[in-house]
């Protein structure tokens, strides 16, 4: 069973390993960021009133982002296992998801922190030129990261879930970095 919480600032290459990591193992990629775009492409009720929280690059209410989560991680395709990129985020979200697992009975997931310096993210977001990626709503989402993200480090190291890896690296190195240290789980 393969579970993976990706923690890491934006721009870290939560979404590029994540995505490989789960072709490689055949288990979904489940990025909170991906289905809200979605929703908010396609109009849906949630993507109405995510919007203009995605827009500037504040959290979206915690409310709405987990029932997003429940939903998708109870469907068929995660029966052996699911790689979540960018949920959770919040300490409130955390105890949450780890209610949920618990509900369904699937304990202890690996959570992965991809520890990579600002200035580093800040230019790599920069030139990845997505809608929330101009200058103003790249240094909100940093701040709210370091705020309100970066307190479940010490949440899940209390825990023994966390494993800190290099993301300052090429992908090609991340990746074997993590295929390493997943299979030696
Ligand atoms: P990401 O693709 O992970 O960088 O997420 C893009 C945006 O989606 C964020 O800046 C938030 O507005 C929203 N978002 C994604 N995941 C969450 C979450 N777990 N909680 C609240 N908002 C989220």
């Amino acid at each position: 069973m393969t579970r993976i919480i990706f923690l890491g600032p934006p721009g870290a290459g939560k979404g590029t390993q994540a995505k490989t990591l789960a072709q490689h193992w055949g288990v979904p990629h489940i990025s909170t960021g991906d289905i809200l775009r979605e929703a908010i492409k396609e109009q849906t009720p949630l993507g109405i009133k995510a919007k203009s929280y995605v827009d500037t690059g504040q959290l979206v209410p915690s409310q709405l982002v987990q029932d997003m989560v429940s939903e998708r991680l109870q469907k068929a395709d995660t029966s052996s296992g699911w790689i979540l990129d960018g949920f959770p985020r919040t300490v409130e979200q955390a105890i949450f998801l780890d209610n949920l697992l618990q509900e369904m009975n699937q304990k202890g997931a690996m959570v992965i922190n991809l520890d990579v310096p600002d200035d580093v993210v800040v230019g790599r977001l920069l030139s990845r030129g997505r809608k929330d990626d101009t200058e103003e709503v790249i240094r909100r989402r940093l701040e709210i990261y370091r705020s309100e993200t970066t307190p479940l480090i010490d949440y899940y190291g209390d825990r023994k879930q966390l494993v800190v890896i290099n993301g300052n690296q090429s992908p090609s190195e991340v990746n074997s970095n993590l295929k390493d240290l997943i299979i030696s789980c």
